[in-house]
């Protein structure tokens, strides 16, 4: 009998690794929507103390709509990354989407829900920071900080 996982089921395939390496550099040697907005709706900053994350996010919300997201700061390859895919995923988007993105992508990043089965798109490729404990903090700063943006207008 079966019944667990094989021994193997916790280690990143050597695709989600190098998938991972790819997308991860290339985000951080060119953010997407780097910088701040002139007439933010909502900001909020994201601070990661146990790495030196410290990322900061302007938005502007047109009723429902995440019309434009800017973000700024300092971070390890990881923060800067999944920051700069979140504001990829979430711009120009309903507020209901961003807020539903964010749930499936930190339950993938604590365990509670496989990668395959959260349809995260292109996120997908941050899985396999789930793997490392001491990162996950990182990859979740950005979307954390977008939550607490816009649960507090400027
Ligand atoms: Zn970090």
């Amino acid at each position: 009998m079966n019944t667990g996982k094989p021994p193997t089921a916790n280690m990143p395939t050597a695709a989600e690794i190098d998938l991972y390496q790819d997308v991860v550099m290339d985000h951080k040697r060119a953010p997407r929507h780097f910088g701040t907005l002139p007439a933010p709706t909502h900001q909020a900053r994201g601070h990661n103390p146990s790495c030196g994350d410290d990322v900061r996010l302007s938005l502007k919300v047109e009723g429902d709509r995440l019309q434009d997201i800017r973000f700024s700061g300092q971070g390890c390859a990881i923060c800067i990354a999944s920051t700069s895919m979140m504001t990829e995923a979430v711009i120009g988007r309903d507020l209901a989407y961003a807020r539903d993105l964010q749930r499936r992508f930190r339950a993938v990043m604590t365990g509670e829900a496989e990668p395959e089965a959260a349809q995260l798109g292109k996120l997908i490729s941050l899985a396999g920071v789930r793997h490392y404990p001491g990162r996950i903090k990182c990859a979740l700063l950005g979307w954390h900080a977008l939550m607490q943006a816009l649960g507090e207008p400027a």
